[in-house]
């Protein structure tokens, strides 16, 4: 099943693990940010070689039965060029920054994939104000 082959870890000491970082708690029904970043004790590699694709976000509410798909980011340049790897002049970093509002407290599920590494995971509770 996919959900064995995704990874948990101490994002301190642990570079793939995506770090959620926003309030604790939110009003309810009111935009707030939701920034998605990795590698912030251990960095990551950004190459062509070896990078990280994406993240995605997903949210599921206190007692509810499915979970919503928030967002998903892709970084698509990673020194790519005609010259050969790490030649080209353009790199994403891998952090993103996704606006968001819920009217229920929950937990937001971020998902980071690595090109060599596979799928990662963290978690983080949001409470209502
Ligand atoms: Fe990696």
């Amino acid at each position: 099943m996919l959900g064995e082959r995704i990874q948990h870890a101490d994002w301190k000491s642990e570079k793939h693990v995506p770090v959620i970082e926003c309030p604790d708690r939110v009003t309810s029904d009111e935009f707030f940010d939701v920034t998605v970043t990795l590698g912030k004790e251990v960095a990551h590699p950004n190459t062509t070689e070896h990078h990280i694709r994406w993240f995605m976000l997903f949210f599921q509410p206190e007692g509810g039965k499915f979970i919503y798909d928030v967002g998903r980011v892709e970084f698509n340049a990673h020194g790519e060029a005609g010259a050969g790897p790490n030649e080209g002049p353009v790199y994403t970093h891998h952090t993103a920054t996704i606006s968001m509002k819920t009217s229920s407290p929950g937990t937001l599920h971020a998902l980071s994939y690595c090109n060599i590494h596979g799928l990662w995971e963290n978690t983080r509770e949001i409470g209502l104000a």
